[in-house]
């Protein structure tokens, strides 16, 4: 297997996480005789500082040749004010490459169980959930859209819209995923209420029936919010819109624990010649403790083994990076970020923790 990626690793954090995804991704390779060239280009703060712009027309281009790209984190204050912002980088590379389907796991380590906001016995069951949330379309992007003033009174408008393609290929994204799980679909909705969530139900539906081996269930939205704070062992994978989904994803992240553990995945349209994938932490660039060598790199390290599974079909090398991360965490050394109160182990730095995850696989 010959691979080619793109790496970029952005500002604040970034850059620290992004050398331990790629320090383990060497020991990866040499392990599972894969062969993957890596390529570092410029995003973000670190683009508008060199070139002015925060997503240049190389970084783009080399995206667009790779087989996947991770991307660590972007922004920082010293941009705050800047005409161009650096996460018009993000938003301008998830457009260009056409990612319409951001995939989220929320996974309580049974290491880190106490620092879920949740209570133990709550958690104690097991929480390994996948949020499907599709990313281009919904009401952040319907239209019409926008504020006027009528007889003297202010008034803004949003369109909630989806047509049956835009539902139908993210269906097949969380039935596809469900099947290499646990085989179980919750589609959410709000078909109470709304059109757009009766639509989203019925080609949801029709979809199903090429997934004969994949339970589905439908849940409304409100209701889904609830469940995920009673009973969140219930899920295996969530599928739903943008907005909603958007809401879903940073609730089931609140029950995972720390920022610094969650690892996410944007997929493009395959049929529309892309299928380029894009894998980065949850997290953001952290300026607080930027170039302190104190950040958590196992979101960016688990970002990494989505990509094996999810871009290389590299199930075996992708369940062998999330061992050692298991590992290190059962070894006692941890960054501050996941010690809770008690902690009574090691607190490690960025750099050692990627060498321990190294040299665990
Ligand atoms: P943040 O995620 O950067 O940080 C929130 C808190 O979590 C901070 O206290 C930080 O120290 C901690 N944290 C985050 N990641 C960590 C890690 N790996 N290890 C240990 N601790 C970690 O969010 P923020 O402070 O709201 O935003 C900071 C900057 O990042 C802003 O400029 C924001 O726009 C940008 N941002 C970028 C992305 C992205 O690139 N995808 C996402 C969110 C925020």
């Amino acid at each position: 297997m010959k691979k080619h990626i793109v790496l970029l690793p952005g500002d604040g954090i970034g850059p620290e996480v992004i050398a331990q995804a790629r320090k383990v991704l060497r020991v990866v390779e040499k392990k599972f005789g894969l062969s993957v060239d890596t390529e570092d280009a410029l995003i973000g703060g670190a683009a508008i500082d060199a070139t002015g712009e925060p997503l240049p027309p190389a970084t783009l281009e080399a995206c667009k040749k790779a087989d996947a790209v991770i991307l660590g984190a972007v922004g920082g204050p010293k941009w705050d004010k800047a005409p161009k912002r650096p996460e018009a980088g993000l938003l301008g590379i998830r457009k260009a490459l056409n990612l319409f389907a951001n995939l989220r796991p929320a996974v309580v380590f049974p290491e880190l169980a106490e620092l879920s906001a949740l209570k133990k016995k709550t958690v104690e069951r097991g929480i390994d959930i996948l949020v499907v949330r599709e990313l281009t379309g919904d009401v952040y992007f319907g239209q019409p859209a926008g504020e006027e003033t009528k007889d003297g009174i202010r008034h803004a408008f949003n369109t909630m819209s989806y047509n049956e393609e835009e539902v139908r290929r993210i269906a097949r994204v969380a039935f596809s995923a469900a099947s290499s799980r646990r085989g179980r679909v919750c589609s959410v909705d709000k078909s109470n209420v709304l059109h757009v969530s009766r639509l989203w139900r019925s080609v949801v539906e029709e979809t199903h029936r090429d997934y004969p081996d994949v339970a589905l269930s439908h849940m409304y939205v409100d209701n889904c919010a609830m469940q995920l704070v009673l009973n969140p062992s219930q899920f295996d994978v969530i599928l739903t819109g943008n907005l909603f989904g958007d809401i879903l994803s940073d609730e089931a992240a609140a029950i995972a624990g720390s920022l610094g553990m969650l690892p996410s995945a944007s997929l493009s349209d395959a049929a529309k010649g892309g299928g380029i994938g894009l894998f980065e932490p949850v997290h953001g660039s952290a300026p607080d403790i930027a170039g302190q060598d104190r950040a958590n790199p196992i979101a960016a390290v688990l970002s990494l083994s989505m990509m094996l599974r999810m871009s290389f079909g590299q199930e075996e090398a992708a369940t062998a990076v999330e061992n050692a991360v298991h590992a290190v965490l059962r070894a006692g050394v941890r960054t501050a970020d996941i010690t809770g109160p008690d902690w009574k182990g090691e607190i490690a730095g960025c750099a050692k923790t990627g060498d321990l995850i190294a040299e665990r696989i």
